[in-house]
């Protein structure tokens, strides 16, 4: 068994930390203060490379493993989670998807400009009345002719007022369920789509764009469809588990961060004559926290290695999201704790850490449904 990552891989970290310590992490408290991240850091993030990676060479990525991607989101989370989850969206859940179920016609015509980050990317699966119950989705997909025309509405959509293309889930009748469901890969300049902010303040990922969709009599060609009539809900649970270790490595990054900072923090801070770091229950507040930030790496590293062999990894990956997005819940709260009264304010980035973290164990499906993916795969169907 080897822990180590290649050459290749480290070469991949090293640089997306230079990248994120010098182009993310500093204007992270500023972007969350204005609440948005500016166009010319998600531009910057294309001319990079880095919203593009993990997409064949031949469509203008680098040919990453889920490994090195794993390693990349790590860094980007550990700077700041609003971006790190602009670009999971849109390399995980958006590019990887239309890789794997793309036609030769759309790859070529949607990867390149996605891996260049002149177009971005947002999934819309989330409504009003189906969130973790994706399958009892209420927007409608009619078939007419040449087209399907949909109507409906989307919350929640990360990326969306500001994304060129979108993978839309739609049903063409309720009581089909699951089967009922497809999924478009539509261009997001098309009649009858509107689109706004999501309404009220965020807890966290303040930077981050979330939008309201709503579709009125939206005509689609047939030839948008993303995989057959009806296997939409087998695409947006494959595109899940790339998003899920995409937000298992954001959520290990964080952790990381929580530690970073903590140590820090216990090292210059004195109080009774010393620092802090030398009283016994701060030590054991490190301990854990390193434990924890260890414990989540080896599981996100796991996922992404299962999945570069190519196996089903949906129990594994589920496992790395609950367990890196739990610890690093742990960790920001600790971390916000040991910094006492400078922790409360954003003076000191812990803060933004621990409203962000929460936000991890939500999206991409809660920590009780990811429990529940856990479990039935271990206990499996009644026979
Ligand atoms: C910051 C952020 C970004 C997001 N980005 C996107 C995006 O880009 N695209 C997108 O489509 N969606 C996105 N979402 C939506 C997100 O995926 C949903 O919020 C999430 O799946 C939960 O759905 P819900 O909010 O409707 O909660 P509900 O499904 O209503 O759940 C409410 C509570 O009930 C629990 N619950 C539900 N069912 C069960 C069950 N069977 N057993 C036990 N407990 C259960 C849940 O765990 C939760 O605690 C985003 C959300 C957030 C907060």
């Amino acid at each position: 068994m080897n822990f180590s990552p290649t050459d290749s891989q480290q070469k991949i970290q090293q640089c997306a930390r230079d990248f994120a310590n010098t182009r993310v992490a500093p204007f992270a408290r500023a972007m969350d203060e204005r609440g948005e991240m500016p166009m010319e850091l998600i531009h910057e993030l294309g001319a990079h490379g880095w919203l593009g990676g993990a997409l064949p060479k031949e469509y203008g990525g680098e040919g990453w493993d889920n490994v090195s991607l794993a390693l990349c989101y790590e860094e980007f989370g550990r700077a700041d989670s609003s971006v790190r989850g602009l670009m999971t969206v849109h390399m995980s859940l958006v590019a990887q998807c239309i890789l794997k179920w793309g036609t030769d016609e759309q790859k070529k015509i949607f990867l390149p400009k996605l891996a260049r980050g002149e177009w971005i990317g947002c999934y819309a699966l989330t409504e009003p009345n189906a969130g973790s119950d994706a399958a009892s989705m209420e927007t409608t997909a009619d078939e007419y002719e040449n087209e399907f025309i949909l109507n409906g509405e989307k919350i929640w959509i990360t990326n969306g007022n500001i994304a060129d293309v979108a993978i839309v889930f739609a049903t063409r009748a309720q009581s089909l369920k699951h089967k009922g469901i497809c999924a478009f890969l539509v261009e997001t300049n098309l009649k009858g789509f509107t689109r706004e902010k999501m309404r009220g303040q965020e807890l966290g990922h303040r930077a981050s764009d979330h939008a309201y969709f709503r579709f009125e009599n939206m005509r689609v060609s047939k030839s948008a469809l993303l995989g057959n009539v009806g296997e939409g809900f087998k695409v947006a649970m494959s595109a899940l588990d790339h998003g899920r270790l995409g937000v298992a490595a954001g959520a290990l990054g964080v952790a990381q961060a929580c530690l970073d900072a903590s140590v820090d923090f216990a090292r210059t801070r004195r109080q009774f004559g010393q620092r802090i770091g030398d009283f016994e229950m701060i030590q054991s507040v490190i301990a854990n926290m390193a434990a924890d930030v260890d414990a989540s790496r080896m599981l996100v590293y796991r996922a992404a290695w299962l999945q570069d062999q190519g196996q089903r990894a949906t129990r594994e990956t589920s496992i790395a999201k609950l367990f890196a997005t739990e610890a690093a819940m742990r960790a920001a709260s600790e971390a916000v704790l040991l910094h006492g009264g400078r922790g409360y304010s954003n003076e000191y980035p812990v803060e933004r850490y621990y409203r962000d973290i929460k936000g991890l164990q939500i999206y991409e499906g809660t920590s009780h449904i990811q429990r529940i993916v856990i479990a039935r795969d271990i206990i499996g169907k009644e026979s």
